[in-house]
């Protein structure tokens, strides 16, 4: 399994928490304080949080803050449902259910 650290999203590669949600805990919750993560490869931006890590100020769920997923091994085809964005129709903080957020969806074969 090939792995590549990436600089982390969520904080820019800062290491510090982008909210100061927790302002005793200052480090950022996604990459600890590294500004960087580990992305499996091949990894492509995250739909949902447009590869910010960030829905709002809490971590994206799909992509867990690093802004990246995934790349699917196989052909892949824009996500009806959300048109490729990954948001949830009625409610665009939330990922959308038939593609979990990634803006497309694997082609059967
Ligand atoms: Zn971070
Ligand atoms: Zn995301
Ligand atoms: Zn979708």
């Amino acid at each position: 399994m090939n792995t590549e650290w990436v600089p982390c999203s969520f904080c820019e590669g800062k290491g510090k928490d982008p909210f100061d949600i927790m302002s005793s805990l200052s480090v950022c919750c996604v990459c600890g304080g590294r500004r960087v993560v580990q992305v499996r490869m091949p990894y492509t931006r995250c739909s949902h949080c447009r590869g910010t890590g960030a829905i709002k100020t809490l971590t994206c769920t799909v992509c867990h803050g690093k802004g990246f997923v995934t790349a699917p091994a196989g052909p892949t085809t824009v996500c009806p449902e959300c048109k490729g964005t990954g948001d949830d129709s009625s409610a665009p903080s939330m990922d959308c259910l038939k593609c979990r957020g990634r803006g497309w969806i694997p082609i059967r074969r």
